[in-house]
């Protein structure tokens, strides 16, 4: 079998890849071990944690309503149905994505592909080994969660996200070691089922990619609701005995021990770059397992392009979709770079946490002189009229030019709303465009535009 263009890993980055190069007409294979496309993301990320979380936000929001006059009973949690529905939406995504691949005439060769030599890829799947020759070949082998030498992670008790997304029962005491974006959102989801949760985190704060100002407004919330939060804290063992799971910890306010029915590990993802025989093909990896790429996602072999989370941080699909059109185009000929100038960050809590471009913190670590507009959610009627007060948009404009350099946004759709901010900087938007852009009201929207009034000094109420 020979290919124009090989893709290997059908995940956002893959798929993305395989549909471009398909549509600038060439011929493409995609090789993918998985059963289904779509990857980490639609398999065992982004959308079944979406779906999740859409469940979780309706059982917290049904309870929370009780305060305002209207009350439901406790939530009956039929687990098999409710996992029925997550994959039944992560079916219809994967199926969707085969239609498209057939539409295309996209090659989909199923099973486990490592590089043999410059130009040919082994594949190793249900129906044998299989070569495939390639003129040129796109990476897109994606990253798997990290392991951690002290946890006995043979024992079913300690799960992944993969695992807390199978939904395999709802654990009564669970601890979730990582206040990182993932470990926060599998958090959410057993809350809301039942589960007395806890979350450890080595830093000293959850999320901490994000300014403290804009994750404390979703720590509050979570520390009325979880069983404990442990800041600083280092897990030094979890030994398993009949009892449940047993946590050391080290450090923060942590008590020397406790014990969890399940572990949920989400300290972070490793690219799969050790996985694919790149040495065969003269591929660098570097050791982290990350393929180095330029601006054009070449490697150093330069008919060989890698994409997605396998080249590096943020491990985020919708950075993988845009480095794989880019590689695609670049591998038909065509002129294009990746030229992002920023890759907004979503954390679908309650309340969501979204951020884009510069932070507080890197300003202040790069000496980059900023000014702040800050438009509290406590004065922004819809946000009231949701139940909710404790949101903030924070815009960060360059001292000279006003520019808008950073954005951070906490509260209910945080994600959908920062990706306006995505767009200002991309543009090159200072704060008078932002200011003087008429925002629907009442929407959550206009609290960008009042941001940008807050640091213009035009402030007007409005509520
Ligand atoms: P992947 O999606 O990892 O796909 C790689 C594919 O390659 C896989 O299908 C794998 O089976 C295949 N593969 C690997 N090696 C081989 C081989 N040798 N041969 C054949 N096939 C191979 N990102 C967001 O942007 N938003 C979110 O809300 C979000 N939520 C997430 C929630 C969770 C729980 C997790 C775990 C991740 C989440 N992510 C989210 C991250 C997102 O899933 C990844 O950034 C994205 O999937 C990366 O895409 P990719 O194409 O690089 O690789």
């Amino acid at each position: 079998m020979h290919a124009e263009v090989l893709v290997l890993g059908a995940g956002p980055g893959g798929y993305s890849a395989a549909f471009r190069a398909a549509d600038l007409g060439k011929k493409v294979v995609l090789v993918e071990r998985w059963e289904t496309l779509g990857g980490v993301c639609l398999n065992v990320g982004c959308i079944p944690s979406k779906a999740l979380l859409h469940a979780a936000k309706v059982v917290d929001e049904s309870q929370e309503m009780g305060e305002h006059g209207i009350s439901f009973g406790a939530p009956a949690i039929d687990i098999d149905r409710l996992r029925g529905w997550k994959e039944g939406v992560v079916k219809r995504l994967t199926g969707g994505l085969s239609g498209l691949a057939k539409q295309r005439k996209v090659t989909v060769v199923r099973g486990t592909g490592q590089f043999l030599s410059l130009n040919q890829v082994e594949v190793q799947g249900p129906e044998g080994r299989k070569v495939v020759s390639f003129d040129q070949a796109i990476i897109a082998a994606g990253s798997e969660p990290v392991t951690l030498p002290f946890i006995p992670h043979d024992d079913p008790r300690v799960i992944d996200s993969t695992g807390a997304l199978a939904l395999d029962g709802v654990p009564e005491r669970l601890l979730v070691l990582g206040g990182g974006i993932i470990g926060l959102e599998m958090a959410t989801v057993y809350h809301a089922l039942g589960a007395k949760v806890t979350v450890v985190e080595l830093m000293d704060q959850i999320i901490p990619g994000a300014d403290k100002d804009v994750v404390a407004p979703l720590m509050k919330r979570i520390s009325r609701k979880y069983a404990a939060i442990y800041l600083r804290t280092k897990v030094t063992k979890v030994e398993a005995t009949p009892e449940g799971l047993v946590a050391h910890f080290e450090g923060g306010s942590a008590p020397a021990t406790g014990t969890y029915d399940k572990v949920l590990v989400a300290v972070g993802r490793r690219p799969n770059g050790r996985l694919i025989g790149a040495e065969n093909a003269g591929v660098r990896v570097d050791e982290r397992g990350f393929v180095p790429v330029d601006r054009q996602q070449r490697t150093n072999v330069p008919h060989i392009f890698a994409i997605g989370d396998i080249v590096g941080q943020p491990m985020l699909a919708h950075k993988a979709v845009h480095e794989a059109h880019v590689a695609a185009e670049v591998a038909a000929g065509h002129k294009a770079a990746f030229d992002a100038k920023v890759i907004p960050s979503v954390a679908y809590t309650d309340p969501e946490v979204a951020w884009v471009g510069l932070t507080e913190n890197e300003a202040k670590a790069k000496g980059i002189k900023v000014g702040k507009g800050v438009f509290p959610w406590a004065a922004s009627g819809r946000s009231l009229s949701l139940g909710r007060d404790e949101g903030m948009t924070k815009l960060l404009f360059d001292e000279a030019t006003h520019r808008l350099l950073g954005c951070g946004i906490v509260g209910p759709n945080a994600g959908d709303l920062v990706a306006e901010a995505a767009l200002a900087i991309e543009m090159g938007a200072d704060a008078q465009d932002i200011a003087l852009t008429i925002h629907p009201h009442p929407t959550l929207s206009e609290t960008i535009g009042m941001a940008a009034e807050m640091f213009e000094g035009t402030i007007t109420d409005l509520i």
